[in-house]
């Protein structure tokens, strides 16, 4: 639910050697990969190699767009919008690397490089946004596009062009044009360093404990790992708990000691909000103040408003009344669920009132008392290895997918693993997955890609490379990676993504998504996880091999529902709180502590609970392409809840039938269509919101 996914510029690039013998570069983007599938050979990538390809690539498609702009025939689809989707080819191909590198393996050279790369992209697209000439051309197609004989994907293509023109500013006045080209400049070192100071802000805490006592509580497995995280930090004999969410949270669910969870949780929902050099606030309330200034510009009258034009929501009216629906459901819920803390609490004779350091701990006691279960029974039976079994064999029975691990490729990271997708013998692409937290990687989970599937100029099918980011509970001394429920539950939702990018047959390369719609392929995913059928295949006890007991499963299934007022209300107001800052209607200077106050007050959230995401390491929506689109997830939970139903109600989850109907009109639609259209195309009718308060059991 929370996992951030970025699609990373999904676009393949081939350089041609034009059959004569190439001269091989010393810098690697230069090249023909000389590697299976022409995977980008990481070994050879330097730091230093970055930047001279990025100028090169912005060269290039500058001398492209002259192309296009000083043919003096007539404008058409194929020398103006084919030949501009088909521009800037060695820039996406150094730009994937680059950015799936900074975001799961970074150091401090690539950082710096970002920092210098940002203000030169943003000055290169705004070059090619902005000129006026292309613009006319461009305009001239889309105003004639009824004399074009053009496919579907083509007539959307030609569309989304004209339509980004206008949303980046190519009709704006000169005068306009510059303010426009001032604000993105800094817009664009403004997320820089907010990700920047993040990042620093969670590897800048660690909960150290040096006495045994202060462990109490905490299972053998959380203690280990504490231990093996000291162990890596040069720390020997000691536990060391991080901001990591795999490493923080068992603290939470199980540590006795309430001071200490305090401790840990207070560093948590402060991060970036410290006043010290990292510090976030001044950085977003400058991005919010800019992108109303960026909108305004451009005629709307929110950066929400502009936002949500291009998604399935259309209007900020129609987001807020959605998540006002499903808010007045769960609020009772959770209030309910901390009065059941309270009264725990005051039970057990602790004179104090429920903080939100305390809900974890609270939870997981109900828990096990209501359902016998904690997340340390159910660990030994999602050995990550098995999990990833699992959503394979899903994939296989639906889609008729193989998946064979490839130790012959090469990879950025010695924790990565890299698989052969094939069908009937055929490759379909390689799914790379990176499943462990480190120092140099972000936090959440996503979907990347190196290669995004498309058509070459020449209509030859090029394969995608699909990589899988996440921060599980990793391996220690003693044991395997054995995951909770929650985060198999995360492997296979990115894998749903995974699934989406690998299954893609579109013709032109980029386009994407919109937010409220692309969670649907990874959300559905996750009905799979529990059901019995796919348990069995899967769920086997790391030692002994023992399928997880059905008693053990219809266990996880009736807990599935518990706490969801808590999950579904702090997220919730994470969403909340994303609309508030971009449905600003005047530049304002915002005081970041207060408005976040006086938001959620608006709605009544309870002091028991913080949002998902406070403000300041609110990644999705300041760094991450989520503003005015976090609320996307559940928008996304209507349709997933209903598409799986599809399965459901043949009486055979792994339908196949359902399944082609389901690749055919959504997978492998990538963004060549409308979302609304796409999911009429495959159910036959819009969605309600009942299946989803029913899937949360929030009726
Ligand atoms: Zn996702």
């Amino acid at each position: 639910m929370k996992k951030a996914i970025i699609f990373i510029i999904p676009l393949a690039i081939l350089l041609s050697t034009g059959g004569k013998k190439e001269v091989k570069s010393n810098n690697p983007f230069f090249n023909t990969y000389d590697t299976p599938f022409e995977v980008p050979p990481f070994e050879q990538i330097k730091a230093k190699h970055f930047m001279p390809a990025f100028i090169k690539g912005f060269e290039d498609q500058k001398r492209e767009i002259k192309t296009i702009i000083n043919n003096s025939k007539e404008p058409t689809f194929e020398n103006t919008i084919k030949a501009f989707a088909y521009s800037g080819q060695l820039l996406q191909r150094v730009s994937s690397v680059f950015g799936s590198l900074n975001s799961a393996n970074t150091n401090d050279s690539i950082q710096a490089i970002n920092r210098e790369l940002s203000p030169i992209s943003s000055k290169h697209r705004d070059d090619i946004n902005l000129n006026d000439t292309l613009f006319k051309k461009v305009k001239s197609v889309y105003d004639n596009r009824a004399k074009f004989a053009l496919t579907d994907e083509e007539k959307k293509v030609l569309e989304d062009t004209y339509k980004d023109f206008i949303r980046s500013g190519a009709a704006l006045s000169n005068e306009d044009k510059d303010k426009l080209r001032k604000i993105n400049k800094e817009l664009s070192l403004l997320s820089v360093q907010f990700g920047q100071n993040l990042l620093a802000e969670t590897n800048g805490f660690n909960l150290i404990i040096d006495k045994k006592e202060d462990l109490s509580g905490l299972p053998e497995g959380v203690i280990n790992q504490a231990a093996g995280m000291a162990k890596s930090l040069k720390m020997d004999g000691k536990w060391v708990f991080t901001l990591q969410v795999p490493s923080m949270t068992p603290f939470l669910q199980y540590s006795d000691r309430r001071d200490l969870r305090e401790k840990l949780f207070t560093a948590y929902f402060m991060k970036g909000d410290n006043d010290n050099d990292h510090d976030n606030k001044a950085v977003i309330a400058k991005i919010a103040k800019l992108r109303y200034e960026r909108s305004h510009l451009l005629g709307y009258d929110s950066f929400a408003d502009f936002v949500l034009e291009r998604t399935m929501a259309k209007t900020p009216e129609k987001v807020y009344s959605f998540l006002g629906q499903v808010w007045k459901a769960a609020l009772p819920v959770a209030k309910a669920e901390a009065a059941a803390q309270q009264e725990l609490i005051d039970k057990e004779g602790g004179k104090f009132k429920l903080a939100p350091w305390d809900w974890w701990y609270y939870t997981e006691k109900i828990k096990k008392a209501k359902y016998d279960l904690d997340d340390e029974a159910t660990r030994p039976y999602f050995k990550i290895d098995n999990v990833m079994d699992g959503m394979f064999y899903v994939a296989n029975q639906l889609y008729g997918l193989t998946f064979t691990k490839r130790t012959d490729i090469p990879k950025y990271h010695p924790d990565v693993n890299t698989f052969e997708v094939k069908r009937d013998g055929k490759h379909i692409g390689l799914l790379m997955i990176d499943n462990y937290p480190r120092l140099s990687k972000r936090g959440g989970a996503w979907t990347g890609s190196f290669r995004g599937q498309s058509r070459d100029i020449n209509g030859k099918m090029i394969t995608p490379i699909v990589t899988i980011v996440t921060n599980s509970t990793p391996p220690n001394a003693d044991k395997p990676s054995l995951l909770t429920a929650e985060e198999a539950n995360t492997v296979f939702h990115e894998f749903g993504h995974a699934l989406a990018a690998l299954l893609s047959n579109k013709t032109y390369p980029g386009g994407s998504l919109p937010r409220d719609f692309v969670e649907l392929p990874s959300q559905i995913m996750e009905h799979w996880v529990l059901e019995p059928e796919v348990l069995k295949v899967y769920a086997k006890h790391y030692k002994t091999g023992e399928v997880i007991p059905a008693n053990l499963v219809d266990k996880l299934v009736k807990s599935g529902k518990f706490n969801t007022g808590f999950v579904t209300v702090e997220y919730l107001a994470a969403a909340l709180l994303d609309m508030e800052y971009h449905s600003i209607k005047e530049p304002v200077d915002i005081n970041i502590r207060e408005f976040e106050q006086k938001a959620m007050d608006k709605y009544g959230l309870i002091p028991e609970i913080k949002p998902r995401y406070r403000s300041t390491y609110f990644n999705h929506i300041w760094a991450g392409g989520y503003s005015a689109g976090y609320y996307g997830y559940i928008w996304c939970e209507i349709l997933d809840a209903d598409a799986f139903q599809a399965f459901k109600e043949t009486g055979n989850i792994f339908n196949k039938e359902v399944a082609a109907i389901f690749e055919k009109e959504i997978l492998s639609k990538g963004g060549s269509k409308d979302p609304l259209a796409m999911y009429i195309s495959f159910r036959g009718k819009e969605p309600g919101i009942d299946a989803l308060l029913e899937n949360r059991g929030l009726k």
